[in-house]
């Protein structure tokens, strides 16, 4: 029997654009492996804190991070990142201290390029694993992570529709500090990746977002 082409797809934009809500309901409905990677950015940023290494100096971040095995459960769909085998809980990972911290620790070349290696290699296990496709989500996926992916979406919103996404989630969250920070770091920028489809999130329901981003991806892999 002939298998269905494994499809690639990038998700990318600023916090609470809406890009994990919809990357995991598209997941779910074209049987996707779906992969957060501001989680892995998170989860290292919470290993960092934890062991009390100072984000002013990033050759220890990385010399530790190096000393510490990288592995992926999939759980529901959804890749997660184990690190020293253990996967911090969500409350933990969406802290005020690792929001504060999280752009610090991206900026870090040694860090991205750790991650770069990691995240790539979620590909092979999506195929392996029998998924028709991998949708990832975050801040460089089609600029740096799979610039040839089948397809790219940057996902945007104003920033008041963003804080009221993030209360409404029970978030407290440094939106526009890390954006900035993120849209101006050197390695890996936040941008609209080239030839990426760019929709306004502000004024559309989550349902029309999924609707928008799966006709695209259903009427190309006719
Ligand atoms: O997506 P989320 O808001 O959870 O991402 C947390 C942080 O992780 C971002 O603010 C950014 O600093 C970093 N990140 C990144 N590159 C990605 C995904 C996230 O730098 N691909």
């Amino acid at each position: 029997m002939l298998r269905k082409k494994f499809t690639l797809i990038a998700i990318d934009g600023g916090a609470a654009s809406g890009k994990s809500s919809t990357a995991r309901a598209i997941a779910k409905r074209l049987n996707y492996l779906y992969v957060d990677t501001g989680s892995h950015y998170r989860a290292v940023t919470y290993l960092m804190i934890t062991k009390g290494i100072n984000p002013e100096d990033p050759e220890a971040v990385v010399r530790c991070l190096k000393e510490i095995p990288f592995e992926t459960k999939i759980m529901d769909q959804r890749a997660l990142v184990y690190l020293n085998s253990n996967h911090p809980k969500e409350s933990d990972l969406r802290s005020q201290k690792v929001n504060d911290q999280v752009s610090r620790f991206a900026a870090m070349s040694g860090v991205r390029k750790l991650l770069l290696t990691y995240q790539r290699n979620i590909a092979s296990i999506a195929r392996k694993q029998n998924f028709d496709g991998l949708i990832m989500e975050g801040r460089d996926i089609g600029s740096i992570i799979f610039p040839h992916a089948d397809y790219k979406f940057f996902l945007i919103a104003d920033l008041n529709t963003r804080i009221e996404r993030r209360s409404l989630e029970g978030h407290e969250d440094s939106i526009e500090q890390r954006d900035r920070l993120d849209s101006i770091r050197h390695t890996a920028p936040l941008t609209c990746p080239q030839g990426a489809v760019k929709i306004n999130t502000s004024r559309l329901t989550l349902d029309a977002v999924i609707e928008k981003i799966s006709s695209i991806i259903e009427s190309r892999n006719i």
